[in-house]
């Protein structure tokens, strides 16, 4: 899609540190970490966020959730445990409009999601 940044960055047209990609996924160190692992799971279509999966795209939320798995793993995340996260529209301030999970790990995590 244009003007989209992860479009954009799935691309190649705007660099990222990809941790992983598959036939379906890209993901890529958060530019702003909130944790000492902090990596972006997005699927390669746009979606412009979770109120917009239906039967006919649902099938790449799997994906990512298999992938994130993986990088979890890899990342050395996994045994101690890690948060994933999304965000959608203005109450949970989404500021990117292209499906993606927060993968945030590495350290103590606070209970409070609020
Ligand atoms: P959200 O606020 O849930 O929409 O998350 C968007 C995330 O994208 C934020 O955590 C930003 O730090 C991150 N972000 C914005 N621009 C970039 C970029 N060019 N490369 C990597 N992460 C980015
Ligand atoms: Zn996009």
């Amino acid at each position: 899609m244009e003007d989209c940044l992860f479009c954009k960055i799935i691309a190649g047209e705007i660099p990222s540190t990809k941790v992983y990609e598959d036939e379906f996924v890209y993901a890529f160190k958060d530019i702003n970490p909130l944790a000492p692992v902090h990596i972006l799971v997005v699927p390669k279509n746009h979606i412009s966020g979770a109120d917009e999966i239906n039967g006919e795209n649902s099938a790449v939320v799997s994906k990512i959730f298999e992938a994130a798995a993986k990088i979890a793993k890899e990342q050395g995340i996994a045994e101690d445990g890690f948060r994933i996260v999304t965000n959608c529209g203005e109450n949970s301030c989404q500021s990117v409009k292209h499906l993606h999970f927060h993968i945030l790990g590495g350290k103590q995590l606070k209970a409070d999601m609020g």
